[in-house]
């Protein structure tokens, strides 16, 4: 049958939302293509998740030998190679590109490299040439942001801190948010001296009180230096080629090897000249769409950071995937639903959290709200003799205390919110938790057994 268009579908971004879409569009038998002016995997798998875990892992691995003692061990450590870890993770995430360039091609999708520009609410040009699609999907993320100061030119972003090809000795990282205490707890575990700039007086704003404090206490006991309520007003680079850093206190820093910004995260819509198509921005510059990830424009859809909600991995390929069930396989309903999504934060300890925290609960359903929590040493570092807290939360509603929260930090618990999340979504109650047998001994136990 002749096409009207050139495409089925076009999905502008090669990230997690555009892959997933593109994909299971395809898989029903749809004609797609793709554009990516970057690398393919977006984020995600370039400058994101991908290579933000293996950095975790080898400063977990750094925390186990220094545990190892406690086990009876005599190590001793010869150093760590930072650039034989990059090496190697880069030659990982290379891997991961070229099995897309081959999936794609297997599943029938045309990647097209370049930036895409809409021409109409119906074509979009790519270094010159146009391609046309009845369906549009804009999946094009975010990219970080630094400070408007002087001297901004010298700081760096996550993106930045990926390229790094030699380990600095001296960091500073401005930010309280996921992404900031991270990368400080990387850095702080593989040797760096860092310094965190806080906007507040706290960090993971968001998150259940429970998580904030513990977590900022053990920045401080790690070794971190923690600058509250501060700002930076100026980065200076020196002669010696270090950098030296103002902030509005007066005490500053100098002698440091790199400024890392982790302030959040910007829309780059400019380049896509979404005025020829009449698709809307909101106020602070994303694609609104509602639940159906359907922008202004009927046929023009937007899923991902783009929109400016729940920026995640799982929740941009979850939003890709059941849009394109909904378009192509006669799922009319199909959405994503943005409630209680978990999430993990990879800091030192791990944190992991679903649904509403103590405080948003309390704000919204009064005294029906119980809590439960407990805070412990696990077993393995009572004997590893190094003392990392674990504490865990569940927020309950009324009377059947429907379990409508779930906060943890501790070691292990990225590996142990997955479940209890299925649980939660399907309504658990307390005495589901409470009827369900232990498996012990492990610390997610506890989750089971709280009183
Ligand atoms: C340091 C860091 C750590 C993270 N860790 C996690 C984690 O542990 N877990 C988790 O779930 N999430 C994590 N995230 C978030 C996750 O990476 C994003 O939510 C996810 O990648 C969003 O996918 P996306 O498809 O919306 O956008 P992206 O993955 O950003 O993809 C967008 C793509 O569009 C391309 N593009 C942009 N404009 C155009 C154009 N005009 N034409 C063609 N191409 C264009 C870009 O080059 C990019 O490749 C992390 C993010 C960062 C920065």
């Amino acid at each position: 049958m002749a096409h009207e268009y050139d495409n089925d579908l076009i999905t502008l971004g090669a990230g997690s939302g555009g892959l997933s879409i593109a994909e299971r569009a395809a898989s029903y038998g749809q004609r797609c293509a793709i554009v990516e002016r970057g690398d393919i995997g977006g984020t995600c798998v370039n400058v994101g998740c991908v290579p933000k875990k293996i950095m975790w892992f080898a400063a977990n691995l750094a925390h186990m030998i220094d545990d190892a003692a406690g086990y009876g061990y005599d190590l001793t450590s010869n150093g760590f190679d930072w650039s034989r870890l990059v090496e190697k993770r880069e030659r990982y995430i290379s891997g991961i590109n070229d099995w897309y360039h081959g999936y794609l091609k297997e599943l029938g999708i045309d990647e097209i490299e370049g930036e895409a520009s809409f021409v109409d609410a119906n074509t979009v040009v790519v270094n010159g040439k146009h391609y046309s699609a009845k369906h549009i999907a804009i999946a094009t993320g975010t990219h970080p942001r630094v400070a408007d100061i002087p001297g901004a030119e010298n700081a760096i972003t996550s993106d930045g801190f990926f390229a790094l090809d030699r380990q600095p000795a001296r960091v500073a990282i401005v930010g309280s948010g996921y992404i900031a205490v991270e990368l400080a707890g990387v850095l702080n575990s593989l040797g760096s001296h860092v310094t965190l700039f806080l906007r507040k007086h706290h960090v993971l704003g968001e998150f259940d009180s429970l998580i904030r404090t513990t977590l900022l206490e053990e920045l401080a006991k790690s070794g971190i230096e923690l600058r509250t309520n501060c700002q930076i007003t100026h980065i200076r680079r020196a002669a010696s080629g270090l950098l030296e850093v103002d902030d509005n206190h007066g005490v500053g820093l100098e002698e440091v090897d790199q400024v890392i910004y982790a302030i959040g995260r910007a829309t780059d819509l400019d380049t896509l000249k979404l005025e020829n198509a009449g698709v809307d921005i909101n106020q602070k510059n994303f694609i609104e769409t509602d639940v159906y990830q359907c922008t202004n424009q009927p046929h023009i859809f937007a899923l991902g950071d783009v929109t400016g909600r729940a920026a995640l991995t799982p929740v941009a390929i979850a939003a890709g995937r059941r849009l394109a069930d909904r378009l192509y396989n006669n799922q009319a309903e199909r959405h994503l639903d943005y409630e209680l999504i978990p999430t993990v934060v990879f800091s030192h300890p791990p944190i992991g959290t679903v649904g509403a925290t103590e405080e948003a609960a309390r704000e919204q359903y009064g005294d029906r709200i119980k809590v439960y929590q407990t805070r412990f040493t696990a077993m393995y570092n009572s004997i590893s003799g190094h003392d990392v807290p674990t504490a865990m939360k569940l927020v309950c509603l009324d009377e059947q205390e429907k379990v409508i929260g779930c906060h943890m930090i501790g070691p292990a618990v990225d590996e142990m919110l997955q479940g209890f999340a299925v649980a939660i979504r399907m309504g658990a109650c307390k005495q589901d938790f409470d009827d369900t047998v232990a498996i012990h001994p492990t610390s997610s136990e506890e989750l089971v057994t709280m009183r």
